[in-house]
């Protein structure tokens, strides 16, 4: 077995190293430590097209692995980096455990093999639109940011990529699940941001205290040359944070006296002097004001100058699906927050306009009783709600009369009858509060999908 209990020491040249679970980042797991000299073998339980796919492309890398099951191969092994989907009560990672198998997640795999600074973004909302904006604040003459993570690139291939074409003063910018924090060991960020903490994945993780339990994982290992960057106005992330070896650096929408703190209409720095006029911020909506100043604080610390922080507050536009401005046609605003699947996100974002708002609403409930959004929606600009898909009859229900509503069967029609609805100085927003799964296969392609219907509209 590989002794990975000193940090410093860990060799895994010639050593037999397991990889369970072949998405993604197990794949890019594979390749970082094929390219450092380890004997790998990669096991999926799953045959799906796209598992099989992966297989087949680590075999063109030498790689061998198994998919739809786990043989007794993955115990004739030295370590194994375990994919974030595995639970850690699995029987295979008893089974492990038993035989002393040091097992570790993909993130504390990749972070044995860089010594750069690492900015790790965590928390229940927010996270990849931090990540983005950090990114770009974390982009100067002498820091060069790299965005992995959660958001969509594995930190492994990131690290690879490092190793192959190393560069000077970079940073890595990670999100990270709190699945992606079950088993750290070493992994010690030099900025741990949290935006916020509500009760979310309770199913997997048990309790809210096991939830936040893992989210500080990554504090635990900080010392006190680390900073730990938190959302201030959260009250029960606020008590979790203490008692961290690592400095405290806390951002807030109503308190003073922070690193950049919010008056009325500015963003004011520390010393008093005003660094951006709330109305320059190109992003929309509160919540990304509160992500604006996490990523600020961060920047901050990492030595980002005031005005290039300002710059970026006045430029970025926001992540895709994310109240994303798509088009104005006929002078009516169309945005795409197709990743907003339940109703905290959709009351955040009706909440983000000042304009007269048509909602459309729908796709496969997950749960939620549409009841919820009412007195949201009477305190918003929202005018008409258009609901479609499978959740569409039970949205229709739950708004009555609340304001004009139109039930519809697809998102083709919610899209055209929205134009047909909004009058110049409108916003049409796509904010589901519904999975995707009644019509797409995911978030992502349900708003290429609208985004494509807008663009018809305007060519049209
Ligand atoms: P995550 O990566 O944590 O899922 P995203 O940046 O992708 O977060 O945003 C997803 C959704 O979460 C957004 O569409 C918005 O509705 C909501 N959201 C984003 N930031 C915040 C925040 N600071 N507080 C509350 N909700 C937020």
């Amino acid at each position: 077995m590989i002794n990975i209990s000193n940090r410093e020491k860990i060799d895994i040249r010639d050593k037999k190293v397991t990889v369970i679970g072949l998405g993604m980042s197990g794949v890019a797991a594979a390749l970082l430590a094929n390219h450092l000299g380890a004997r790998v073998f990669g096991s999926d339980p799953s045959s799906e097209f796209q598992i099989s796919d992966n297989a087949l492309y680590l075999l063109h890398h030498h790689i061998a692995s198994e998919t739809g099951l786990h043989s007794d191969k993955i115990y004739d092994t030295d370590l194994w980096i375990i994919s974030p989907g595995v639970p850690k009560d699995a029987d295979i990672v008893k089974k492990a455990q038993k035989i002393g198998v040091p097992i570790v997640g993909e993130i504390e795999f990749a972070s044995w093999f860089t010594d750069a600074p690492i900015v790790a973004v965590t928390g229940s909302n927010g996270k990849t639109t931090t990540v983005y904006i950090l990114s770009e604040m974390c982009q100067s003459e002498y820091v060069q940011s790299i965005m992995g993570g959660n958001m969509g690139i594995p930190f492994s291939e990131r690290v690879l990529k490092e190793i192959i074409n190393p560069k000077q003063n970079r940073v890595f910018i990670l999100e990270i699940s709190s699945f992606q924090m079950e088993f750290v060991q070493h992994f010690c960020p030099k900025i741990a941001v949290y935006t916020n903490l509500s009760p979310d994945h309770l199913d997997r993780h048990g309790s809210m205290d096991e939830y936040v339990n893992m989210k500080l994982k990554m504090a635990k290992n900080m010392r006190d040359d680390g900073y730990i960057v938190f959302n201030a106005d959260d009250p029960q992330l606020t008590l979790a944070v203490e008692g961290h070896d690592a400095q405290l650096a806390p951002f807030s929408m109503m308190r003073t006296g922070m690193t950049y703190s919010l008056d009325s209409n500015h963003i004011n720095t520390l010393s008093g002097n005003p660094l951006i006029a709330v109305d320059d911020i190109a992003l929309p909506g509160k919540h990304n004001l509160s992500n604006m100043l996490g990523a600020a604080t961060s920047s901050n610390l990492m030595g980002i100058s005031d005005d290039h922080i300002a710059q970026v507050m006045k430029t970025f536009t926001g992540v895709e699906h994310r109240l994303e401005n798509v088009a104005t046609i006929n002078d009516v605003t169309y945005i795409n927050d197709s990743k907003a699947t339940n109703l905290d996100s959709v009351t955040v974002a009706i909440q983000s306009f000042k304009k007269p708002v048509v909602l459309i609403l729908g796709g496969r409930n997950k749960g939620a009783d549409f009841r919820l959004l009412l007195p949201h929606i009477k305190s918003s600009h929202v005018r008409d709600i258009i609901s479609y898909g499978d959740a569409g009859g039970q949205i229709s229900t739950a708004i009555g009369d609340a304001v004009r509503s139109v039930q519809v069967t697809d998102l083709n029609s919610a899209v055209r009858t929205a134009q047909s609805l909004a009058a110049p100085g409108d916003v049409v927003l796509l904010s589901p509060g519904c999975a995707s799964f009644d019509q797409f296969s995911n978030f992502e392609e349900r708003g290429k999908y609208f985004k494509s219907l807008v663009v018809e509209m305007g060519a049209a």
